[in-house]
């Protein structure tokens, strides 16, 4: 009996041990897969449907997340990205507090634990507002440290740097009538190449920025607010001067993407990536040349 016991104790420990020894490979396989993976910069647009949800992976491995979308889809996606045991994003921005770009956060970030948030500090008068401002503090106590959105930041992520050119000035507690153009606005340098990503302001916005000079040239081009007519004017695609520019839409009643922007991109000769089309959309680049990877990975 006792030795029936005490080989099953054995058999335990032999199956512990191998499962310790497995768990072993599978860190070294993970080591060399950060290795094999570190050269680039990826940026994912996620399928959210009708919202924005961006995930960034530096070379180095820092992890940057601007907005979540309107629903759990990006963390269902940022699941299949993140080793298991990753349960911390470095980075992430919210661009402005309206549902199709927080309410995933929202979710994401009650699964996440983030160093750092960037955010524009303005007030909104809406229940899921005041469950942000909850995990917020969630995220604080947890030691995550707030950041308010104002031009002239600058995040360095190893060799990659993220440059806050809007908000023009700090917003923090003001409470504007439409959050659309107190969007954050940031641009992603790695060496040679630039992302743009411009939440939903509106063509009035970016004009501001075009007259105020602010260094807009990129490479991609997230298109302002899933391709409304009310953004994207001629001026600004002249600034950027985008080779490819993302629209990230899904099925909606407001005619997104238009054909105005659809036609001006064409015009420009711009190669459009949809959302809604293409489904996640994911961008390489190894500081020279960027590259468009199939969706599925
Ligand atoms: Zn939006």
């Amino acid at each position: 009996m006792q030795t029936g016991v005490f080989s099953y104790m054995k058999n335990r420990y032999i199956l512990l041990f191998a499962g310790f020894l497995l768990l072993l490979n599978v860190f070294c396989w993970q080591e060399v897969f950060i290795l094999v993976q570190s050269q680039n910069l990826s940026v994912y647009f996620l399928d959210v449907r009708q919202g924005d949800s961006i995930f960034i992976e530096t070379p180095q491995m820092h992890q940057i997340l601007i907005d979540g979308g309107p629903d759990s889809s990006a963390l269902r996606e940022l699941s299949s990205f993140m080793p298991f045991f990753d349960r911390t994003i470095d980075l992430v921005i919210l661009t402005h507090p309206e549902k199709d770009h927080m309410q995933g956060l929202i979710d994401i970030l009650q699964r996440y634990k983030a160093d750092y948030i960037l955010w524009t500090g303005i007030k909104k008068n809406a229940s899921e507002h005041s469950a942000w401002l909850d995990i917020l503090q969630e995220q604080k106590n947890m030691g995550a440290k707030i950041i308010i959105a104002e031009s002239g930041q600058r995040i360095v992520a190893g060799n990659v740097s993220i440059d806050t050119l809007h908000p023009l000035t700090n917003l923090e507690n003001q409470e504007p009538k439409s959050t659309n153009n107190t969007s954050v606005v940031s641009r992603l340098i790695f060496e040679e190449n630039s992302f743009l990503f411009t939440g939903d302001i509106s063509s009035s916005l970016e004009k501001k920025l075009v007259v105020q000079n602010v260094n807009l040239r990129s490479n991609v081009l997230k298109i302002a607010h899933h391709g409304s007519k009310y953004s994207t004017s001629e001026e600004f695609l002249q600034s950027v001067s985008p080779k490819i520019a993302v629209i990230s839409v899904g099925k909606n009643s407001y005619g997104h993407p238009t054909p105005e922007v659809l036609q001006k991109l064409e015009n420009f000769g711009i190669h459009i990536l949809r959302t809604d089309k293409d489904g996640t959309i994911r961008i390489e680049s190894d500081g020279n040349s960027i590259k468009i990877l199939n969706n599925k990975f």
